[in-house]
């Protein structure tokens, strides 16, 4: 099941990537593994996935604990600014930065650790009332900060699009947030480093791909659904 789905999902990324008129080695695959045990992560490593997305800290320490040390563990869930320090050694990137407090928070711990931090900042860019991340006209601003704090990196953005029946449906949202990816790129807010830009999951990530994405986020479309009852 999980060799198929993996396989699928990779044939799907293809062809986006080809209708796109884009290299494949462009768009990295995040397994999201949230609320799976980890002998199912050890079975998607097996078949030689290396890059797996976590959306809470708890789940984050235990997994990085009991699983192969080559693992890039990313957090994409809201991080708390009391939970950083738990993470800030062991996360390859932070999707999930909002605010200016939050980067402050993982900038000291980074610092702590004498470590550099690589982050995107999520961006809410439906304006939707339940989600987090900044509105569109927030993220110049705060990435010229950002930018400020000599021990994160800012590497790109993120956002989670609106759950949608029909994908199309979320391709103006994809468009949008490149164009201001392209945009920090151009006006050279980051000295060069920004070069991910997060969106796209199960239901969404072949538009996300077509409209530029270099990092999608696949959860049930590799592991399944989650069961959150248990
Ligand atoms: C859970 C989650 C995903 C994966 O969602 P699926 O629809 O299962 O692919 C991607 N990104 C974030 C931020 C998530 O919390």
């Amino acid at each position: 099941m999980l060799r198929e789905n993996l396989q699928e999902v990779e044939e799907r990324i293809q062809e986006a990537c080809r209708r796109a008129g884009r290299d494949r080695s462009e768009v990295t695959l995040v397994a999201v593994s949230k609320t799976k045990p980890v002998a199912i992560l050890q079975e998607a490593y097996d078949l030689g996935v290396r890059v797996f997305g976590e959306n809470k800290v708890q789940e984050i320490r235990e997994k990085y604990e009991a699983l192969p040390k080559d693992i890039e563990w990313h957090m994409i869930g809201h991080l708390q600014t009391n939970k950083v320090k738990y993470i800030v050694d062991k996360v390859r990137l932070i999707h999930s930065v909002d605010s200016l407090r939050l980067a402050e928070v993982i900038e000291k711990e980074a610092e702590k650790h004498n470590r550099i931090v690589d982050i995107l900042l999520e961006v809410n860019v439906a304006e939707e009332e339940s989600k987090f991340g900044l509105k569109m006209p927030e993220v110049i601003p705060m990435a010229e900060k950002v930018v400020q704090l000599p021990h994160i990196r800012l590497r790109g953005l993120m956002t989670i699009a609106p759950f949608v029946e029909n994908p199309e449906k979320n391709r103006a949202i994809f468009a949008n947030l490149h164009d201001l990816y392209v945009d920090i790129k151009e006006k050279n807010i980051d000295n060069g480093t920004v070069s991910i830009l997060s969106m796209g999951m199960t239901n969404d990530y072949e538009v996300a791909v077509e409209e530029g994405a270099t990092m999608v986020r696949v959860g049930t479309g590799i592991f399944g659904a989650r069961d959150y009852s248990i």
